[in-house]
């Protein structure tokens, strides 16, 4: 609250034209002496305020170093020096610190600046001095804020049963104390309070050794003891303070960093700020105000708080922390939010080019894969172009050949008819010419069946006509067909049968396997007799034809099985390649194999597995 008091002070001053046209002179007496820590810290405040709002004003400093020597006789000392110094100054605004010099100075200013007016600067015990009846006088009084410090020193060890209030031998103290008496019953029963006041100093510290267990030291003023020692309240807090002793809060921010914990500590800086303020705003005649708020600030020493392991989550969020150790992130803050600000752009930049070379390569592997994807399919489309021009070329020869001898056969037979023969030709000539246009009739029916075949299973994939299927008679009935065939190629079949010959399968499509390969060791046999063996196991039949003739080498033995598969030269051996296709796609439909055995030269066995039930 106070503290925006003072910020509203400075903006309303900060904006203000100042009334003087010439320096004005400012005579500022503080009680007690230059190195005094309370009063430096109120000079260096006053001094601010100047050099801020008023910089030409001409400061002329007193000291009545009160504390080393709190004599009537220093009184009048300062009495005839102050008065021998300025009578002729034209001393116009006097500012002081402390009860002493405004006492000093009310006593002087009748005859030395009768109409100056008096700023004062922590002014204890305010109603009880001469100062609220005197005119033109104002300023800030110096109230110790007992009550927030004493709470916050409960909050922070809940446990506490009793606090000593030190206070030495001056008067000041004893307004202290009847300030602080005034707070008491508001704690009356939380804790029990001994009050320190106006002992010697060895009594004292006596007193504190005796403290129950958890009590908690609260030092107030301290200067003087009983005995008239003088201790410097650096001195004097270091004894309050020392090992063993129970924690200690203070109340002026002047004691933080000399062995109190912490309080909620006036500032004196802030006092002299304020002081000043106030004289700058008497100078342009305004009435001076008198405040009678504490200037505290909650103020703790980080050294005191590890020492008595006091969290620092536990204190106020507003709290001020001295001597905080400076982490490495506070001291190079700046630099480090930097850096973590370049980090994260870089990383978002490497996110960002990371998911765009993604990107690209998943481009790049899916052009591949068309690439691929093309080439397959135009390596498919040759093929096909291939293909069929090699079964074009292929049915040409394949269907001339047959044409041929049968047109040769019917020209003779017409030429018999017509008596045009050489020799008069009998019925043996014609049946001969009859038996071969029927040969190469079978043929052509045999070459289109095949080409029928495998235009209607395209797909590769053969529909079934399953039944009870003997293979015996359609052995017999393959026997007999190729008999003549057999007779010209100057060859013979044997047929070996063992066991069952019955399964449940495609008679025709069965009947076209076993003639595909009948019709091949005949073609490819040399001349030797051919095998045809029947053997039945548990789970189906094995057919193997044997021949003796040219053979297969082993890089022809994986293709033969394809579309057009061929291994021998067409000049040779007529065919289109489609029988063993067939024989394959048959065998397979019926859950069977085909393979073959082979040796260059010496002959080839084709074996075929039916299971019964395919
Ligand atoms: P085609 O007999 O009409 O040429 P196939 O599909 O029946 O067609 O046979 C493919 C190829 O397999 C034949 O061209 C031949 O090279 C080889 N072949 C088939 N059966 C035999 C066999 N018994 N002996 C030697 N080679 C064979």
């Amino acid at each position: 609250m106070l503290q925006l008091f003072y910020i509203l002070l400075c903006v309303i001053l900060s904006g203000w034209d100042c009334a003087w046209a010439n320096s004005p002179k400012v005579l500022v007496v503080h009680s007690y002496a230059q190195g005094y820590p309370w009063t430096k810290s109120q000079m260096e405040g006053i001094q601010t305020s100047f050099d801020k709002f008023y910089p030409d004003t001409e400061l002329f400093i007193e000291y009545l170093d009160w504390k080393n020597y709190p004599y009537q006789k220093n009184f009048q000392l300062q009495y005839d020096e102050i008065n021998y110094k300025y009578k002729d100054k034209g001393i116009e605004l006097v500012i002081v610190t402390d009860n002493v010099a405004l006492d000093l100075m009310i006593n002087l200013r009748p005859q030395l600046f009768p109409r100056a007016p008096i700023v004062f600067s922590g002014i204890n015990n305010y109603l009880e001095t001469r100062a609220k009846d005197e005119p033109n006088i104002g300023g800030i009084t110096e109230t110790l804020d007992y009550e927030s410090t004493i709470r916050m020193m409960l909050d922070l060890h809940p446990e506490t049963k009793d606090i000593a209030l030190i206070l030495d031998s001056t008067e000041i103290s004893r307004d202290l104390l009847s300030e602080f008496k005034q707070v008491l019953p508001k704690f009356q029963n939380q804790v029990k309070f001994k009050i320190l006041h106006d002992m010697a100093m060895p009594d004292i510290l006596r007193e504190i050794k005796n403290l129950p267990e958890h009590a908690l030291l609260l030092c107030s003023n301290f200067s003087i003891d009983k005995d008239g020692r003088i201790y410097t309240q650096r001195q004097a807090l270091r004894m309050f303070t020392a090992p063993g002793h129970p924690p200690a809060y203070g109340l002026w921010e002047v004691q933080l960093g000399h062995g109190i914990i912490g309080g909620s500590l006036l500032d004196a800086r802030l006092h002299g700020q304020v002081a000043a303020e106030l004289g700058i705003k008497a100078l342009s005649g305004e009435k001076i105000p008198v405040i009678q708020n504490s200037l505290t600030n909650l103020a703790f020493d980080y050294n005191q708080l590890k020492r008595f392991n006091i969290p620092l989550d536990r204190l106020p969020k507003k709290a001020f922390i001295k001597n905080l150790p400076e982490s490495i992130f506070r001291k190079y803050k700046t630099e480090i939010i930097f850096i973590l600000l370049v980090i994260g752009i870089l990383i978002i930049m490497n996110v960002y080019l990371i998911a765009n070379i993604r990107k690209r390569h998943i481009a790049e592997l899916e052009r591949d894969r068309l690439l691929v994807e093309e080439k397959k399919a135009r390596h498919s489309a040759e093929e096909a172009v291939k293909a069929r021009e090699m079964f074009i070329s292929l049915a040409a020869h394949e269907f001339r050949t047959p044409l041929t001898v049968l047109t040769l056969q019917l020209q003779l037979l017409l030429r018999i008819i017509k008596g045009e023969t050489k020799r008069p030709s009998g019925q043996e000539e014609i049946a001969e010419a009859l038996q071969r246009a029927g040969t190469q009739t079978k043929r052509l029916d045999s070459l289109i069946e095949d080409l029928i075949y495998v235009a209607h299973t395209s797909s590769g994939e053969v529909k079934l006509n399953l039944q009870q299927t003997d293979l015996t008679p359609i052995i017999n009935k393959l026997h007999f067909f190729f008999q003549p065939t057999l007779t010209i190629a100057r060859s013979e079949l044997n047929v070996h049968i063992e066991g069952n010959t019955v399964g449940n399968w495609d008679k025709e499509k069965i009947e076209k396997l076993i003639e595909n390969l009948l019709s091949n060791a005949i073609k490819f046999g040399n001349h030797k007799p051919i095998d045809l063996f029947i053997k039945s196991d548990n789970d189906g039949v094995l057919i193997k034809v044997k021949d003796q003739g040219i053979g297969i080498y082993k890089e022809d033995r994986a293709h033969i099985f394809e579309k057009f598969g061929r291994a021998v030269s067409e000049l040779n051996f007529g065919g289109f390649g489609l029988g063993l296709y067939i024989a394959q796609l048959i065998a397979e439909a019926h859950r069977g194999y085909i393979k073959v055995e082979s040796e260059p030269g010496v002959g080839s066995v084709f074996i075929v597995f039916l299971p019964y039930q395919p």
